[in-house]
Formats: C-alpha cells, structure tokens, sequence
C-alpha cells in the first residue's frame, strides 16, 4: 500500500472490510455492496455572517447501510471534513452498530468550516441551514444525526428546532446528544469517554494490570479525552499526559486534570496556558501502560508505530492508527483495541437516547451506565474471543463482528 493510500481512511476501511467478508464467506458482491455508502448527499449552505456578508459552506450526509435498521451516526464540524473521510466514518458507524448489536447501520455528516471562528449567532444559522438541505434525507426512522468534533448539545439543539419546524410538529427522535430539557439522556454527554473506560478495563484484566497507579497518555482534551482523563484520574490511574490541537502536557509525576479540566476552553484547549510544551506527536511516544489516542485520524502511523511505548492502546478517536501501525502494534505484542469498539459508546447512549424518546418514558443515569457497561463488556468480550480463535487481530477481528449483521440483513433482503 502507497503512503498515500495507506492515510486514506475510505481506503483502509475498504481493505478491512474485504478480509473481513471473505473470512466470513462471502463472495465479493457483499463487498461491493458495502463498499461505499448508499447514498452521499453533498450540499451548498448559504449562510449570512455576522459581517453582512454571505458565506457557502459545503456540508455531506453519508448513508452506508440501512439493511438492519435506520442509519444513525454524528455531524462533524472541521476545516479539514473531505468527502472520503465522511464516508470513512459512515461505514465505521455501521460496524460501532454491528459490534454492539444495535438497530442500527452507520450513517455520518460533516460541514468544512471551523467553528473556533465563528460566533455562535453563525453557528446558529449554519447548523439550521444544513438540516433544511438535508431535511428530506433524515428523520427518526430513516437518518439520526448526533454530535461529533465541534458539535455539541447546543448544536443538536438548534437542529431539532429546525427540523421541527419543517415537520410541523416536535420529533426528539430525529436527534440524539440533546441538551436534557430537549429530551436528551443521562449520562449522553459522557458516553463515549465511559465506554473507553469500560474497555480499559477489560484490556487491563486480560494484561493481569490493575488501574491503581497505571500511567496513561491522553491525546486529545475535546469531548471524549477530557471527560476520559477525568475518569482515570478518578479512578486512581495517573493520567501523566494529555495533548490538544495546540500543543501537549507531560509530568511523569501525574498532571493536575482537575485545574485542567477548570481551565479547558470549550473546544477543549489548555495547553497555551503552558510554556513547557512537547508536541502532539512527542506526547505519543513517552512512557506510559495505557495510551488513548482520542483526538483525529492518522496519528500513529509507520513513522512512529516503533516508537509507542504503551502496552495497551485504546483508540476512543475514529481512524487514528493506520494499517501498517495496527500490524507493527500487534506484532510488538501490544493490546490494541480499536475504535469501531473503543469509541462505541457514544452511540451506545444515544441509541438509549432514542429509545426514551420513541417512548417518551426517561431512565436514570444509573440505569444508563448498568446498560452501557453491559453493552460494551459482552462486545469487548465478542471481539477478543473472534481475535483469539480466528489469530487475527483486534481490529479486523472488530470488523468480522461488525460486518456479519449488517451483511446478513443485506442477504435476508435479497439485495445480495
Ligand atoms: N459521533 C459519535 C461517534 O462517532 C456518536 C454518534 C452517535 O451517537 O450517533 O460514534
């Protein structure tokens, strides 16, 4: 595989899911159906900006695969969205359903623009815009919109405030990650950064390590690196590393995650508050147990793979490792467990979350974190069983557990 290829996230995705299908049988027209998505919608935004002036932005809905149930997935809001990579992220959304056995197949949105300039009276009208250019594509039976990079509850907010007023009437469903007032869920907001922990856990039973005391690097400090670095540090675990767009911070000694976390702007930036810097890429390679690349895509690549030095990598970020690092990772005896499982929890709360709003009947944060624990265990314990029967590893493991449901409806309804 090029350099090139190997950083393309649709590229790398496909190659997995082909060794997956053929392992579990399939002739290739499954693969050429699941290849890509279904349906790719990209559309032009007009937005007034706050300057009087009009702004295009381009924004893309990505449907992979409705054959088990509406397709479900976050909108990303990033200067760097392309095309492939909201397409990447619509089939990794269909495998995070396969693997902890939702209703759901993978869907995904992004907008190229970057929020940290915009006010929020912008925001506003972009984030209303995009669900009128996508509105006939979306609904809580068909596409289910959630929060990814630079999204949050207040963006969710706005959107399904728009979509009901196209509809005429007020449909929570449409959305998940809302603000609680709007029918959003307990424990929503920390639910991806939960279910890493859970599967620290369960990678750290099958290393006989104990969390008291365990180092752990955190790259990234947006919704899911700060609320995780809170968690281990709750925990007991000495959280001695963490990192954001800006720069990174390492004491071998642990880190003061509380002041932190007081300090985080709200798209997670500290580190410019700090002389002593190292960069995102340096904070990779420090000594540590646990490593949790939690920010964005390539970040552990054939450069630096050699140069890991955790024992366990759980990748709470979409995409982080590319192939050929996977392979150096597994081969170096180390215990990846891959985002497709890692991550999974946020959609996890969300399926929750759409489930209280079907029924419009609401659940404690106690009953949420029972189920979600319950969740992610049995798919952790899944992958690792696929993993060590099959000796392959842990990502393509993921990806035969991911695959197989979604292959099978594909199949039961005659599409292949
Ligand atoms: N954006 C999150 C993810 O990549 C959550 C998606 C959802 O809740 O639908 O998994």
């Amino acid at each position: 595989m090029s350099e090139a290829e190997s950083l393309n996230v649709l590229h790398s995705t496909q190659v997995v899911i082909q060794e997956a299908l053929q392992r579990l049988g399939y002739a290739p027209e499954m693969y050429e159906l699941l290849k890509e998505p279904l349906r790719m919608l990209t559309v032009r935004i007009p937005v007034r900006m706050d300057d009087g002036r009009v702004q295009v932005f381009t924004g893309y809905r990505a449907q992979h695969n409705d054959a088990v149930g509406p397709t479900k997935g976050g909108v990303r809001f990033h200067p760097g969205v392309y095309e492939d990579e909201i397409k990447a992220l619509s089939i990794w959304m269909s495998l995070k359903c396969g693997i902890v056995d939702l209703p759901y197949g993978g869907g995904k949105g992004g907008i190229i623009c970057d929020p940290r300039k915009m006010s929020f009276g912008e925001l506003e009208r972009l984030s209303r815009g995009y669900v009128r250019a996508i509105s006939q594509l979306v609904g809580p039976t068909k596409d289910i919109p959630a929060p990814d990079v630079m999204t949050n509850s207040q963006i969710m907010a706005w959107m399904l405030d728009e979509y009901s007023h196209i509809r005429e009437y007020d449909s929570p469903g449409f959305i998940t990650g809302k603000p609680l007032v709007l029918g959003g869920s307990h424990g929503r907001e920390t639910a991806t950064a939960k279910g890493v922990t859970i599967m620290i856990d369960e990678a750290l039973k099958k290393r006989g390590i104990s969390l008291q005391n365990a180092r752990v690097i955190v790259q990234g400090f947006g919704n899911a690196g700060s609320y995780l670095s809170k968690f281990m540090h709750e925990a007991g675990a000495k959280v001695i590393g963490i990192s954001d767009v800006q720069g990174a911070l390492y004491d071998p000694n642990g880190l003061d995650i509380e002041y932190l976390l007081d300090r985080r702007d709200s798209f997670g930036t500290v580190t410019n508050l700090f002389q002593n810097t190292l960069t995102n890429k340096e904070i990779l390679e420090q000594e540590c147990d646990i490593l949790v690349p939690a920010a964005i895509e390539n970040q552990i690549t054939i450069e630096n793979a050699h140069l890991i030095k955790a024992g366990i990598v759980v990748e709470a970020a979409n995409g982080p490792t590319t192939l050929e690092a996977t392979k150096i990772l597994t081969d170096r005896g180390i215990l990846l467990v891959p985002d497709v499982l890692a991550s999974a929890g946020g959609v996890v709360v969300s399926y929750f979350e759409w489930v209280q709003n079907n029924q419009g009947y609401y659940w404690t944060e106690e009953e949420v974190h029972t189920k979600l624990q319950e969740v992610m265990v049995k798919a952790f314990d899944n992958v690792y069983n696929v993993h060590s029967t099959r000796h392959v590893d842990m990502r393509l493991a993921a990806y035969i557990v991911g695959v197989r449901k979604m292959a099978e409806a594909s199949r039961f309804r005659g599409w292949v």
